[in-house]
Parts: structure tokens; C-alpha cells; sequence
């Protein structure tokens, strides 16, 4: 496991991260990448339009070059998922935790690609923000005595419900037709039913299956598949335009010292782009780093 405590944390290995990496490490400070294995590069079976290579290179193998480049220069990897990203007070810098693992850093850059996942039922898009909340640890607290449920069938909707649990009456995890990919505890009832629609009269008030059932409940929570860019984003309070994480001209987000990269950002999804917008936040947030370290007489 990589040191506890980092310049910069960078959540993805893809080209955007690790690029975001070199820039970062060769201005000599600490970085870890977290990553949770292939993103969308290495399923791309033959790129021919990123500059240098003469023959077609598989996106897996341009991947597992980029990380190994990574490596030489001294970059620390931590494998596995990041859950949750949170300003840490006692720290004064943030937070990045996955189920076995706790990173923190003055500035982290988020390049963990575009978000796929998500769920597309009657009701959810209305209901968001009056029932329907894709971040556990900010609205838990409004949630106090509710019954709440969390869609999802893994890892990642298992630390939601968790989070949840100590505030809520009841936690539902709501499989979609899916099977459960972790261990529930026995107090979390698991349907596996698939969803017809989230109902409400204004806030949430039900979850209808497509057997006609219903199950009343207060709030819902998505936790589908595994933690995305903007479900992430969404933990930090950084500010999205649709699934896109919002950024200024040296990538920043809203939120000081968290910069974002990549697919994560929208525009033209390509290597290319990543790679330059990975390079733009390693320099940004390199220059954030040294200045915090500067203000604070380090
Ligand atoms: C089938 C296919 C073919 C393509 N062909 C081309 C092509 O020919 N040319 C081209 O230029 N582009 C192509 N692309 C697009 C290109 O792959 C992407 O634009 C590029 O990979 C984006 O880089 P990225 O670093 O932003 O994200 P990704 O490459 O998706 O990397 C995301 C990283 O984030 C990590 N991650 C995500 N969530 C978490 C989490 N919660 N915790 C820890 N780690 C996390 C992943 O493990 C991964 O390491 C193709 C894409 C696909 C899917």
C-alpha cells in the first residue's frame, strides 16, 4: 500500500491520470494513483490516431505502457475502488478512502473517466433533490429515522448503505434484477425485483417493482456498479453540467485544490484530449501544492 499521506492523490490510471502523474512527479512531489484496474482505454482493440506509433497499438497495451512509464518516474499506485472523497478538517487537505485503504493530500485530480452507470427508470431524474440522492455521506442526515434505500448490488452500494444505516429505520438494497455482489448484513433487506419507477408526490414516497409491487420508502439512494467521476464529484461538492465534472482553463473544479481530467470532463472522449488535459491538472495542481506549502510556512 502507498504512504498515507501524498501531494497529490490522482483517482485513475487511465491516460488522463497517469499523464496528470508524470507532470506531477517530475516536478518532484509525492503522488499516488488509485486505480480499480482497466478503464475505458483498454477495451479500445486498436488505436492508430494518438501520435508515435507507426503500427495500430492495442488501448491495453498503451495502458499498461503509460503505467509502467508512470512507475519508473517513482509514481506510488494504490490498487482498489475509492468510495468516498471528502475534505478532511483535521488534515486540512482531502480525503480518499476505499473499503482497505485511506489516502490523503493537500490536492487530488480526478481522471476516472466517464460515467456509465446509470439507471434509467420513471421518476429518478424528478425526484433528484427531493428524495433521490447519489451521495450517502452528504444527505444521511436528512434521512434520520427514514426508510431509505440504496440501488445497487456491490461493494460501492454497500458502503452507501452502511453509511446510511446508523441514521436510517430501515435500509433496502434494491438489486435492479441483479445478484448481490456483497455481503449485505442481515438487518439490510436486498430485493432483487426490477425497478418500474421511483413514485412521489412532489419527494419520493415509493419504489414500484415491474411484479406490481410497491415498497414505501423515503429516500433512495444510486450506487450502481462502482463509484463514478460524478458520483465521486458529487461527495466533494464539485459542481457537474450534466455527467461532466465542471473546470476552468487550468482545470480546475470548483473546489480548491480538486482538479478534474479526461473523459470525466466531456468534450471529445479520446486519448489525445486526456493526455492533454491530465498534463494541464498535474502543472495546476502542482502550482496548488506549492503554494499551500508556502502560505503555511512548510
Ligand atoms: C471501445 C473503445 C474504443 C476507443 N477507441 C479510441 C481510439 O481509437 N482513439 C482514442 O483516442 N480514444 C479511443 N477511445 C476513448 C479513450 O479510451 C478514452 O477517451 C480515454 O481512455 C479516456 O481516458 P481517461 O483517463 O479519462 O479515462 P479511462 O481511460 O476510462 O481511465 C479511467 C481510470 O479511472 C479508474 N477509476 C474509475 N473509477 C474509479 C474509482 N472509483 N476508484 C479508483 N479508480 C477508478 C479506472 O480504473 C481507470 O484506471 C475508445 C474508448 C472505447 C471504450
Amino acid at each position: 500500500m502507498a504512504d498515507k499521506k501524498q501531494d497529490i492523490i490522482i483517482i485513475g490510471a487511465g491516460p488522463a491520470g497517469i499523464s496528470a502523474a508524470l507532470y506531477a512527479r517530475r516536478a518532484g512531489l509525492a503522488v499516488t494513483v488509485v486505480t480499480k484496474g482497466p478503464g475505458a482505454l483498454a477495451k479500445a482493440e486498436g488505436i492508430e490516431n494518438y501520435y508515435g506509433f507507426a503500427e495500430p497499438i492495442t488501448g491495453a497495451e498503451l495502458e499498461r505502457r503509460g503505467i509502467e512509464g508512470a512507475k519508473r518516474l517513482g509514481v506510488a499506485f494504490q490498487q482498489g475502488e475509492v468510495m468516498q472523497l471528502g475534505f478532511n478538517d483535521a488534515f486540512n487537505g482531502y480525503k480518499v478512502e476505499g473499503a482497505d485503504f485511506a489516502l490523503e493530500a493537500p490536492s487530488v485530480i480526478l481522471a476516472a473517466g466517464a460515467s456509465r452507470t446509470t439507471l434509467s427508470v420513471p421518476g429518478l431524474k424528478e425526484h433528484e433533490g427531493k428524495g433521490v440522492s447519489y451521495c450517502a455521506v452528504c444527505d444521511a442526515f436528512f434521512y434520520r429515522q427514514k426508510r431509505v434505500a440504496v440501488i445497487g448490488a456491490g461493494a460501492y452500494a454497500l458502503h452507501e448503505a452502511e453509511v446510511l444505516a446508523p441514521h436510517a429505520s430501515e435500509v433496502h438494497i434494491l438489486t435492479n434484477g441483479e445478484q448481490p455482489q456483497a455481503a449485505f448484513p442481515e438487518t439490510m433487506t436486498v430485493h432483487t425485483e426490477k425497478i418500474a419507477a421511483i413514485e412521489g408526490d412532489g419527494r419520493v414516497t415509493g419504489v414500484r417493482f415491474e411484479d406490481g409491487t410497491m415498497l414505501p420508502i423515503d429516500g433512495v439512494f444510486l450506487a450502481i456498479g462502482t463509484a463514478g467521476s460524478t458520483a465521486l464529484a458529487r461527495k466533494a461538492g464539485i459542481l457537474l453540467d450534466g455527467a461532466n465534472i465542471k473546470v476552468d482553463d487550468a482545470m480546475a473544479t470548483n473546489v480548491p485544490g480538486i482538479f478534474a481530467a479526461g473523459d470525466c470532463t466531456g468534450g471529445l472522449l479520446q486519448v489525445a484530449k486526456a493526455v492533454y488535459e491530465g498534463a494541464k491538472a498535474g502543472l495546476g495542481a502542482v502550482k496548488y501544492v506549492r503554494v499551500s506549502k508556502h502560505s503555511a510556512g512548510k
